[in-house]
């Protein structure tokens, strides 16, 4: 019989989290700020608690995928926090993606109170929280790792433990350097086929598989040709992560002209009011600076 488990924060990743989670059989409490999010999960089994308190009282590991640094900050240490309710021994494992640094000093707080904690950020899109595909790179002591196993096996199909408490975050920040590249790269190549009167759609079908073939360009180009900017990840909460990568780059001295440049593009569509639209919306940059748009359909030879 497994422990009982705790999830805070229901959004877009830990909706799709959770619901993996109670398939798996798990005994499940929730806690979601906007407390609808967290009541349609009653109908899969979840328990929901009150706050995130009431969620540790209850728990022996407790999940959290919320925004922000500051976030993570309020829904542990926060006035209806778990830390108040958190027995020597919970395991807070952290999916949300923030500041490595500030991971590391949460860490040392939770120490003082005999609480072990987990970085454990995600990848994969709501597609892979939704279908249990995630990719979850966690840093923490390999105890913990053991205990948080079953659970990260329920949620996610590539699990590395990537070294000590705020590893998991430092190499979520190279996943988003790499990501940021795919993105940049797709958009530029939609525009040269595009401006080179080619059927995008077929064009996209002989690369995908190929050295160019990537999860962004697989998932997202499809999109981009349907003109279809919902989000998976909004451009807003994509700008914090690439804050996050910036700082820790600063930081460290090393240069990345690149994805400081795509944080400028993105800030042209903040401004332009398109921050709700999806990461692929960078292509939108792109195409106002080109002067045309991509069109799924064939150009006209005479246009
Ligand atoms: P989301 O749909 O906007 O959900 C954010 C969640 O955080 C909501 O449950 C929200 O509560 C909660 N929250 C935010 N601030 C809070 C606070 N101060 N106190 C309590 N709860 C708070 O975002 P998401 O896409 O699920 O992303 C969650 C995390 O996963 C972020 O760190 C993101 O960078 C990361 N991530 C996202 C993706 C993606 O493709 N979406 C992929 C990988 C990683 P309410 O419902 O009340 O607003």
């Amino acid at each position: 019989m497994s422990e009982r488990i705790g999830f805070v924060g229901l959004g877009i990743m830990g909706g799709g989290m959770t619901r993996n989670l109670l398939k798996a059989g798990f005994e499940v409490v929730v806690w979601n700020r906007t407390v609808e999010k967290a009541n349609v999960l009653k109908e899969q089994g979840a328990t929901v608690a009150t706050s995130p308190r009431a969620v540790a009282e209850s728990a022996g590991i407790v999940l959290i995928c919320v925004s922000d640094t500051p976030d993570v900050r309020d829904v542990i240490f926060g006035e209806q926090g778990l830390v108040h309710g958190a027995k020597a021994g919970t395991l807070v494992v952290d999916h949300s993606t923030i500041s490595p640094g500030e991971t590391k000093r949460i860490a040392n707080e939770l120490d003082t109170k005999g609480i072990r904690i987990i970085d454990a950020p995600i990848s994969g899109g709501p597609e892979g929280a939704a279908n249990g595909t995630l990719s979850i790179m966690a840093g923490g002591d390999a105890a913990d790792m053991d205990r948080a196993m079953p659970f990260f096996r329920a949620m996610g199909k590539s699990i590395t433990h990537v070294g000590p408490v705020g590893a998991g975050q430092m190499v979520k920040a190279v996943n988003q350097t790499l990501v940021l590249g795919t993105t940049l790269g797709m958009a530029e190549a939609l525009l040269l086929a595009q401006a080179g009167g080619l059927d995008l759609q077929k064009a996209l079908d002989a690369v995908k598989d190929g050295a160019a073939g990537s999860w962004m360009l697989s998932n997202r180009g499809p999109q981009i040709l349907d003109r279809d900017f919902r989000p998976g990840f909004t451009i807003d909460l994509l700008q914090k992560d690439i804050r996050l990568v910036l700082e820790a780059a600063d930081e460290l001295g090393v240069p990345l002209p690149g994805t400081s440049l795509i944080f400028q593009l993105y800030r042209t569509l903040q401004r332009a009011g398109d921050g709700g639209k999806g990461n692929h919306g960078l292509v939108l940059a792109l195409e106002r600076l080109a002067g045309f748009e991509i069109e799924k359909s064939l150009p006209t030879t005479d246009a």
